[in-house]
């Protein structure tokens, strides 16, 4: 089996790039891309693929080749942001406080093409892909689509998904193996003490006050008890809410932030967490309960998928064009519950950062812009990944 891989993008990359302008200029909320999915349905079940539902605004596709062989999983992500656009271009949001700010709409063309690359081979495909369209995963979707049997029938054995990303330079990919984006779990922390009047603060106990002895508490926690070369860890406090009036001292504060983890032994960093507040509180006479739930689980990538990402760009965009600097993150991507079932995973970022192009913006910014020369690199490099990993080329 032999693709001329790049000839057949060329052949359908108009078509790839109105996709991604028609979802760019129709985004839709986490949950909600109803369209967009109706969109995605539509063009897998045109090539002739199994197509189902999952967890609603999800749909995922199977290529069944014709030969057996591994099945390989890729993802893309539908949803879009709670951000009103503020580019001036043919195709810009046509719903007004909802942007496609992430690239998510350029994700699923890109998934899209890779699609209609391979269905074209079916006949001499060792092996089945699995093209997941998943909603909602800037509030962690994918949670959802595993209980509704996302990774069933078939059950994948091993999986791959890209990002479009601007602080990355065109033709550059972003990847590291091993731990790549991190984990981050929410904490609530809610403190008692005893409310009383600001003129006689020793008839009761200052919530307030212990609450400033447990952010330094926390901040010489994060600073000094790990390495942070090894073992780097965030933990910020996002919220604090307590008291009423000025003149009182109020009986209850709430605390409110994220710990984040960049290694895999946040249990051990949410444990003395815990213990760190609760003892600070006891130190200054209040009582507290501490609430820590997750958000995002670390994410991890698979050493030898991890190189067949960088052998496949290094032949699609030269020698040099793998960077690691930057893509490290203590943000999370829930692609994470996908791998944290036991599937080797890779997850990697393709630079699309083009000043010449204006799409230098941050994601999740009013003015994010994209480098759409970007499409079909990032088809190459999705479906060379697949081929190499089934064996084929
Ligand atoms: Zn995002
Ligand atoms: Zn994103």
């Amino acid at each position: 089996m032999k693709i001329n891989v790049k000839d057949e993008i060329a052949a359908i990359s108009e078509e790839i790039l109105a996709i991604r302008r028609d979802i760019h200029a129709h985004p839709e909320l986490g949950f909600q891309e109803f369209r967009t999915a109706q969109l995605v349905e539509d063009q897998l079940n045109g090539l002739g693929l199994r197509v189902r539902r999952c967890a609603g605004t999800g749909v995922i596709g199977v290529l069944e080749g014709a030969k057996t062989g591994k099945t390989v999983m890729l993802r893309a992500e539908l949803d879009a942001l709670p951000i009103t656009e503020e580019n001036d271009l043919p195709f810009c949001s046509q719903n007004p406080g909802v942007m496609h700010a992430c690239g998510h709409d350029c994700n699923t063309a890109i998934q899209l093409g890779v699609a209609k690359i391979l269905a074209a081979h079916r006949g001499e495909l060792p092996g089945t892909v699995v093209f997941l369209f998943q909603p909602n995963e800037e509030d962690c979707g994918a949670p959802q689509m595993i209980e509704d049997g996302a990774l069933l029938d078939p059950r994948p054995d091993a999986i791959f998904s890209s990002h479009v990303w601007s602080p990355i330079p065109t033709g550059k990919i972003g990847v590291v193996p091993g731990p790549q984006c991190a984990s981050s779990y929410y904490f609530k922390v809610t403190i008692h003490g005893q409310d009383t009047a600001g003129y006689a603060p020793w008839q009761g106990v200052s919530p307030i006050d212990c609450a400033r002895h447990v952010m330094d508490a926390i901040d010489t926690m994060q600073t000094l008890e790990y390495n942070t070369l090894d073992e780097p860890t965030l933990i910020t406090v996002g919220m604090i809410h307590g008291g009423n009036y000025m003149i009182n001292i109020p009986a209850d504060l709430e605390m409110q932030g994220s710990i984040r983890c960049l290694h895999n032994r946040e249990k051990a960093v949410h444990a003395r967490f815990r213990e760190i507040v609760e003892d600070v509180c006891k130190a200054y006479r209040c009582t507290c309960s501490v609430e820590i739930t997750c958000g995002n689980n670390l994410l991890s990538n698979d050493e030898a998928l991890h190189n067949i990402v960088c052998g496949v760009s290094r032949e699609v965009l030269g020698g040099d064009s793998v960077v690691t600097a930057g893509v490290r993150e203590m943000g999370g991507d829930d692609l994470a519950e996908f791998f944290r079932t036991g599937i080797p995973g890779c997850y990697y970022l393709i630079g699309m950062g083009n000043p010449a192009k204006g799409s230098v913006a941050a994601h999740h910014n009013k003015n994010f812009r994209v480098d759409e020369d970007v499409l079909d690199i990032a088809v190459e490099l999705q479906s060379r990944a697949v081929l190499r990993y089934l064996g084929v080329q």
